[in-house]
């Protein structure tokens, strides 16, 4: 069920209204037509994410830098260079593996990439991320790298009917973020909090985020 373009922007307008200065807006766009990417950018939404380099590469070569791509959804190592050409900001660092493959296709084509680090706050078995025990020797290797710049963390946390059940996730992910704050490790400037989606967002924020991804409150249910 598409939402007319109004409704759209009507949607945007509503969250926008409630959001604090400084807390990024992200439409989490997958399955999303072009129209309703480029309604969404018109109604001030400046930061777009996706899931899938196949299904961003249309949309992305048709927008461009009317945006700020980032890539949300797992990364695999074999599409990597595909995501340095056309995101600028890959929120899903999950392995030493993957931020070596960005780097060195990074390093390619003269460019420096913002990330983040997904954690997997939750600890659950079928989700990307890093364990939170993981993150501090993750960031401690990514940090020698010279084309990938770690700007912050990234979680999904698990899915609950009731939002209040995030907030555990949410704040322990936010403790990480603090402790990583703290440290000064070169080529790591920890600024970003990406958490909170279209149930959780108002709790998300509460507990520090500054980028929610939102898709359904946008665009209307998948
Ligand atoms: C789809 C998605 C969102 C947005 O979820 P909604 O419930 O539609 O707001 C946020 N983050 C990621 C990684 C997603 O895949």
């Amino acid at each position: 069920m598409n939402l007319q373009p109004s409704a759209i922007s009507e949607s945007i307008k509503r969250i926008l209204e409630t959001l604090p200065a400084g807390v990024i807006l992200l439409a989490a766009a997958k399955t999303r037509s072009l129209e309703e990417v480029q309604t969404v950018i018109q109604a001030g939404v400046t930061h777009i994410g996706y899931n899938y380099i196949q299904e961003s590469i249309p949309i992305i070569q048709v927008v461009g830098s009317q945006a700020n791509w980032h890539m949300i959804g797992h990364l695999q190592t074999n599409k990597a260079k595909t995501a340095v050409e056309l995101f600028n900001m890959i929120e899903t660092i999950d392995s030493w593996r993957l931020a070596q493959t960005i780097d060195r296709h990074c390093a390619d084509i003269g460019k420096v990439m913002p990330v983040l680090v997904e954690i997997n706050s939750g600890r659950e078995a079928n989700k990307t991320g890093v364990l939170p025990h993981e993150v501090d020797d993750l960031i401690a290797q990514v940090s020698t790298l010279k084309n990938i710049r770690v700007e912050g963390l990234m979680t999904m946390g698990p899915r609950f009917g009731d939002p209040e059940e995030s907030r555990p996730y949410f704040k322990a992910t936010r403790e990480i973020f603090e402790r990583l704050s703290a440290r000064s490790y070169p080529n790591i400037k920890m600024q970003y909090l990406s958490m909170g989606m279209s149930n959780s967002y108002p709790i998300a924020i509460q507990e520090g985020a500054n980028i929610i991804r939102i898709g359904n409150k946008i665009f209307g249910e998948r």
